[in-house]
Parts: structure tokens; sequence; C-alpha cells
């Protein structure tokens, strides 16, 4: 089995007025299997932490590593990321005019794996995880994310990844702007992945509300670029009921 570790990673984004630090030593270590909760208030770096680990090309690590079974991620292109089993659902998923969801869904299948999944077990598999995701059919024929509702976005995410079958996931935020109907089925959909592909997952979250669907194994409380304090699933119940003012006082 598989093991993600994060080391002493600092990154700065560049910005109009230059490069500004986020990440400030970050250390996290997340075996396949495992579900990590990462909480904190807006802005102290979980989408930075996320990206850096995705690769985007704004976001500078200027120093610390991340090693995937001991190879070296940052070294990796954005696509050999995903080649190597890492995904991420975004905190905003992008419109990508032109280009249909089944074909994206298919292209990006075939990049990952290395060869073209047959025709007929592909089709079956698209139709169940969208089923299961209660996405109404036409959406494979719709182009991706293309005036889908918030909620409609974070499902199609979820479809990508049940589809993709990564090692691990990096779930930002994928849990704002659904009502709990929504927030059910999705939750479920990652619970499967976890069920079906032993998958490793960074559950990056304001709120305590979709760890009762998804429960961690551990919990880090993310402040001003650093993990703050860790630990079990009690420390959730602890944020919801004292909110995150007693670290950014300390902070
Ligand atoms: P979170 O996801 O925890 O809300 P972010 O990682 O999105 O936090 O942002 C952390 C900090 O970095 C914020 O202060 C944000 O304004 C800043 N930041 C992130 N991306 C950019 C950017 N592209 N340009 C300027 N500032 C940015
Ligand atoms: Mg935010
Ligand atoms: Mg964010």
């Amino acid at each position: 089995s598989s093991v993600l570790e994060i080391k002493d990673l600092h990154v700065s984004v560049e910005t109009d007025q230059g490069a500004k630090k986020i990440l400030k030593g970050v250390d996290l270590t997340i075996k396949q299997g495992e579900t990590h909760a990462i909480m904190g208030p807006n802005g102290s770096g979980k989408s930075t932490l996320a990206y850096a680990i995705a690769g985007h090309p704004r976001y500078e690590v200027t120093s610390g590593s991340i090693l995937l079974d001991g190879e070296e991620v940052l070294d990796m292109e954005v696509d050999e990321r995903a080649q190597a089993g890492l995904f991420l659902a975004m905190q905003y998923p992008v419109e990508i005019p032109g280009v249909t969801n089944a074909n994206f869904l298919r292209t990006a299948k075939t990049a990952i794996d290395g060869e073209a999944p047959s025709i007929r077990t592909w089709m079956k598999d698209v139709k169940q995880a969208m089923a299961d995701l209660r996405m109404d059919e036409s959406f494979a024929a719709r182009n991706v994310n293309e005036g889908f509702s918030g909620g409609e976005k974070k499902r199609n995410e979820i479809l990508q990844l049940e589809l993709l079958k990564p090692k691990f996931a990096v779930l930002d935020e994928t849990d704002s702007g659904l009502d709990v109907d929504a927030l059910k089925i999705v939750s479920e959909g990652v619970n499967r992945a976890k069920q079906n592909t032993d998958l490793g997952v960074m559950l990056i979250t304001h709120y305590t509300r979709i760890l009762r669907y998804i429960k961690p194994d551990h919990v880090h409380v993310f402040v001003n670029g650093r993990i703050a304090e860790q630990g079990g699933p009690e420390l959730a119940e602890r944020l919801e009921n004292e909110g995150y003012d007693r670290f950014l006082v300390e902070a």
C-alpha cells in the first residue's frame, strides 16, 4: 500500500505585488486507506496546499518535499502526478467549453492508465457512476462544468474520482455549497471510492458537517500556513463547539 509524505513544505504564491509566503512548514503523512481532515479558517492556506500537491504553476514550492512512495512528486509534471495516482477535486471546478464530459473522462482515463478502456466496460462504469451520483445521463454530453450549478460541479468532481481511481484524493471544500441531500450523495461517492480502491483522502473543509458522513481517522487544524494542532475525530467535535477563535488568537 502507498504513502504520501509532505515534509516541511514552504510555498509562495505569485501576486501582482511579488511572491507572498503562504505555507510555512507543513508536515503530513497519509497512508492509503486513511482519511485526514484538514480544517481551518478561510485564508489559512488549505487550497494552497492542495494546489502545491497538484502542481499548479502559480504556487512555488520554495523548500520541502512531497514524496509518493519515496518518489519526489515536485519533480513531476501535472500529468505525471495524475498518472502516479494523485487526484484533486477543486474548490472551484473550472468550466471547459467545447469539451464534453464524456470525452473529457475517457481522455483522462486513457492518459492515466496509458491505454484506452474497453468501450463496453467503460460505458457501463460511467453509467453506473452517474446513476450512483444521481446525475442525469444528459450530463455526459454537456461541456465540462459549463452552466453546471455549484452542486452539480462538485458531483462532477466526484464522478471523476470514481472513474479515474487514484491512490490519493485531495478534496478541497467539496462540501461547500451543497445542501444536505447533495452532501450525502457526494459523501457516499467518496466512501465508495475508499472501499473499492483503498483510497487515501485529504479532506479539506471549513465545516465539521461533512465529517458526519466521511469519517476521518485524523484531524489537522490548519492556521496561518501551518498545522497548529492534530488529533483524532474528537478534535473536529471540539472545533464544532469552539470554532477557530482559540487558534486565531494564538496565531
Ligand atoms: P484557504 O483555502 O485556507 O481559504 P488559500 O490557500 O486559498 O486559503 O489562501 C491563503 C492565502 O493566500 C490567502 O490570504 C489568499 O488571499 C492568498 N492567496 C492565495 N492565492 C493567491 C493568489 N493567486 N494571489 C494572491 N493571493 C493569494
Ligand atoms: Mg477559502
Ligand atoms: Mg480554499
